[in-house]
């Protein structure tokens, strides 16, 4: 039997990057100098791409 398992299509496990689907980091400003600044912004979490959820 050449049957693969069952397709399981709608799992959803939780983003092991966020909670969220975003991510709260530190950015750099000043080029060269590589200061970080004290402020944070919400990014968009690049493993979910702001699901929330882990994806294959
Ligand atoms: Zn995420």
């Amino acid at each position: 039997m050449a049957e693969r398992k069952t397709r399981r299509k709608s799992v959803k496990k939780p983003c092991p990057d966020c909670q969220v689907g975003q991510v709260s980091e530190s950015f750099q400003v000043g080029g060269r100098r590589k200061r970080v600044s004290d402020d944070r912004q919400e990014a968009l979490c690049l493993t979910c791409l702001g699901t929330g959820e882990a994806t294959d």
